[in-house]
């Protein structure tokens, strides 16, 4: 077995010889002539002079090999459907696309906004994007029309791609309209909208402008359309951050340096392999979905499972809450990806259902978006008997920063901590106000990366450098650093453990706490199943945490219960971090509220218990649980 610190040794000190060894994982029409150009700090441009594709390599280069096994499995239990292309039918279902997407207009560096549900669909277009050439803009499905439109505004694309409607839980969310409220709202019009129809919701179609799949691929089925080589450091796509204010922040990828990167991870991270099925229970409207459900897994030629629908029972045509395992069952998954957040759902439930079926194909699972708590790491670890892997990213930096690299060396996991960096990433932890280096160990500061960043790693912020310099590169004073913003200490064996956003924090008497650390102090209760720690204004002590806790078991948390459970839960955090911690009231709700991404709205949450307007909720999951959480605290 390889040494991992030896291997992550290399690709710093040896950086370019490192990825020129990289590089050679995927296929390039003309080989880079330069591997790495830093000559204008913080940008990086790898493989300069190289030109490749993206869709080439996700598709076309295992037609030889593996042309007929299979490359996507599409599953919804919200429809029913459940469908499997291989590699040479998706390399159809991509022309097909690419050639409509051409017949609308659509040329290379040209914008497509792509606006769906989980659906085959989805990934088609996605591919045809990159096979001719054009940048593709994902839109989370769950966006409302004002987040949709100032997107639209920004991307300027020439065609949206759409559906007529998603589907969660059984319930039927209708796209059109909301997609024509946003092109109302947007001061830019694209040229065409081409719209994939599911049967779900009635579309109007606006004469000229809509069209609808089915027809133009009757139209363009068999088509033959060649893979566009593109110079290395042009634009694949933009996708834009969560959670950001204002306008969006268009994260905007390169290709060849993308293409590396997720080639490289295969092996390296998720110790994957060809041939195999990769299951990401992402959406392709997040960079995990981008990264491993759609490239990554079809750049190593696995299979990759798309799912459209709840890991928990849910209404009607739900499955039951063993969906996911019975997929892995099935389709003989080896690597999984999913988030805590979606863990801490599967909790809740008879955790018989783990053992319900055949896993014996998974080597592990990686979990990533938020920081893992113990007790979730814990019981999912034990109930599934295999590793679990925390992995450390960002929209921002395309595949994980900080993890285990289970195909070097099979490092042991430390509950809690994401591990260590990742080849490639000059990790560092610095005083936020001096910026100087924290040499001390476990001492916290903030989370940063130094230049050159690896290949991967986003260009810039679609049409703003300036921002792109500004908003990460200059936060540290004194340093040109790229700032993660989020909270870290690192431990004497090198392991990194994320303590929360730098924007998280709350002070309580003039001392600095991590909303994350009394959550994961909360979590370990064994009556606790989810819960969410804001800072609230306090007259006395500037501000006080105050908890929100959805309990395991209902049964008893009323009256003199919830009296009982509330002491208990302050005690144990006044016990574990100290006083200043303890939450000064602990409220029982069923539900916290998220994003569709899994991420808690802890702003959202804060602004409520503040009397404040909660702010931009178009990204949120389950409205109904802010508004409970609005009824307790104001009724
Ligand atoms: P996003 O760009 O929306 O994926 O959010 C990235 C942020 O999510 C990071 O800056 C962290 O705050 C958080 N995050 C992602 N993965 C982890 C992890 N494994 N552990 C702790 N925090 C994480």
């Amino acid at each position: 077995m390889r040494s991992y610190s030896d291997f992550y040794r290399r690709s710093v000190d040896d950086s370019e010889a490192f990825w020129a060894e990289q590089a050679r994982l995927i296929d390039w029409q003309t080989p880079p002539q330069q591997i790495l150009d830093a000559s204008h700090p913080p940008f990086a441009r790898w493989f300069v002079g190289g030109t490749t594709n993206l869709c080439h390599n996700a598709i076309d280069r295992h037609l030889d090999a593996r042309g007929d096994q299979p490359a996507l499995i599409c599953v919804s239990t919200e429809t029913g459907l459940e469908r499997s292309y291989s590699f040479r039918e998706l390399h159809a279902e991509v022309q097909c696309t690419a050639a409509s997407l051409l017949a609308l207009g659509v040329k290379r560096g040209d914008r497509v906004l792509i606006y769906m549900p989980m659906i085959a669909e989805a990934t088609f277009a996605m591919l045809a994007c990159a096979r001719i050439g054009a940048v593709h803009c994902v839109v989370f499905g769950g966006f409302a029309s004002g987040s949709l439109a100032s997107r639209i505004e920004d991307a300027e694309p020439t065609v949206i791609v759409s559906a007529d409607a998603g589907s969660r839980g059984g319930k039927v969310l209708a796209y059109k309209p909301l997609l024509d409220e946003a092109i109302r709202l947007s001061k830019h019009k694209p040229a065409a909208v081409l719209l994939a129809d599911r049967g779900l919701a009635p579309m109007d179609r606006v004469a000229g402008r809509d069209h609808l799949m089915r027809d133009l691929a009757a139209q363009h089925r068999g088509a033959v359309v060649p893979c566009a080589w593109l110079e290395s450091t042009e634009i694949s796509y933009t996708i834009y951050t969560s959670g950001t204010t204002g306008k969006p922040k268009g994260v905007q990828r390169d290709t060849g340096g993308y293409a590396v990167a997720l080639a490289a991870s295969m092996p390296h991270i998720f110790d994957a392999r060809a041939g195999e099925t990769y299951f990401c229970t992402s959406d392709i409207g997040w960079v995990v979905g981008h990264s491993y459900i759609v490239y990554g897994p079809l750049i190593a030629g696995m299979a990759t499972i798309l799912y459209e629908g709840l890991p928990t029972q849910g209404l009607d045509r739900q499955p039951d809450g063993g969906i996911w395992w019975q997929l892995v069952e099935k389709y003989k998954v080896t690597v999984m990806f999913s988030a805590p957040t979606a863990v801490r759902v599967l909790k809740k439930q008879d955790p018989a259902l783990l053992k319900k079926y055949d896993l014996s194909s998974l080597r592990a699972l990686f979990l990533a978006g938020e920081p893992l708590d113990e007790p979730t790491g814990r019981w999912i670890g034990e109930g599934l008997g295999v590793p679990i892997i925390d992995n450390y990213w960002q929209t921002e930096s395309g595949w994980p920063i900080i993890t285990i690299a289970n195909g070097v060396e099979k490092k042991p996991g430390k509950l809690g901590s994401p591990g260590v960096p990742m080849y490639g990433w000059r990790v560092k932890i610095l005083d936020e106000s001096t910026g100087e280096e924290l040499s001390a160990l476990n001492e916290k500061g903030v989370v940063v990366i130094e230049g050159p960043t690896p290949p991967g790693f986003m260009q810039t912020i679609w049409r703003d450098d300036a921002r792109f310099v500004n908003t990460y590169w200059k936060s540290v004073p004194g340093k040109m650093v790229y700032s993660t913003f989020d909270w870290g200490i690192r431990d004497a064996d090198g392991y990194f453990f994320i303590l929360g956003r730098t924007d998280d924090v709350i002070n309580v008497a003039g001392h600095r706490l991590g909303t994350r650390e009394i959550e994961e102090v909360i979590s370990g209760h064994a009556n606790v199943a989810e819960v969410a720690v804001v800072g609230v204004a306090d007259a006395l002590k500037g501000q006080v945490a105050v908890a929100f806790v959805v309990p395991r078991n209902a049964d008893g948390v009323e009256g003199a219960g919830a009296l009982a459970l509330e002491g208990e839960i302050m005690r144990r955090v006044a016990d574990q971090l100290g006083a200043l911690g303890r939450p000064s009231r602990v409220h029982f709700v069923t539900g916290l509220p998220k994003t569709r991404s899994g991420k808690l709205l802890r702003r959202a949450i804060q602004a409520i218990c503040e009397g404040r307007d909660a702010g931009d909720l178009t990204t949120m999951d389950d409205p109904a649980t802010l508004q409970r959480i609005r009824q307790l605290l104001w009724p």
